[in-house]
């Protein structure tokens, strides 16, 4: 595929419409598509680009955002700061994480948005962040720029940090 994509840009100017068919699972599907579809567009090549998986459509959709974003040709939009899990971790971090991700696909507002999952690390280590969630056992805290600002249940994290990203999306957007 890459070949063929290199090959043709020696013979015309047309428009290029990228992708990996068939590429696979969600795993396999997006790491066969960095490296394809990654590759071309790191040549300068490529005009549209299609992410094909095995998956729920929404998947491809985050999986071309976060290919756009990785290579620099999509600046705007949320970046999720999250930590690796360790012992100190009691919540399902990649569930929360996966759960503000797709409610802030769509949203350009830049923003960087921090999912720790324990308070002792997780407070420096979203200290970057706008706003953020570091969790305990239970419950949690929402954090902004390091500081923190609520508290809450385990089961309120997520929708409140939703909700405060929309507000704040909503003020920019109506700003800009
Ligand atoms: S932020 Fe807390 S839970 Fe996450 S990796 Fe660091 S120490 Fe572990």
């Amino acid at each position: 595929m890459i070949r063929s994509y290199r090959l043709l840009a020696e013979q015309t100017d047309y428009p290029f419409h990228v992708g990996v068919t068939e590429a696979g699972t969600k795993m396999q599907g997006t790491v066969k598509s960095a490296a394809g579809i990654g590759t071309i567009l790191a040549d300068g090549l490529g005009d549209t680009i299609r992410v094909s998986l095995t998956a729920d459509p929404v998947e491809e959709v985050k999986v071309a955002t976060h290919l756009l974003r990785s290579l620099g040709y999509r600046k705007e939009g949320i970046d999720i700061v999250a930590c690796p899990t360790c012992g100190r971790c009691h919540v399902d971090l990649e569930k929360m994480v996966d759960q503000v991700e797709t409610a802030t696909l769509t949203m350009k507002t830049p923003m960087r948005v921090a999912i720790m999952g324990c308070v002792v690390n997780g407070l420096g280590e979203g200290a970057e962040a706008d706003i953020g969630i570091c969790s305990e056992k239970g419950h949690g805290v929402i954090i902004e720029k390091g500081e923190i600002k609520t508290r809450l249940k385990e089961e309120e994290l997520v929708p409140h940090l939703i909700g405060e990203i929309k507000k704040r999306h909503e003020a920019m957007t109506k700003k800009a």
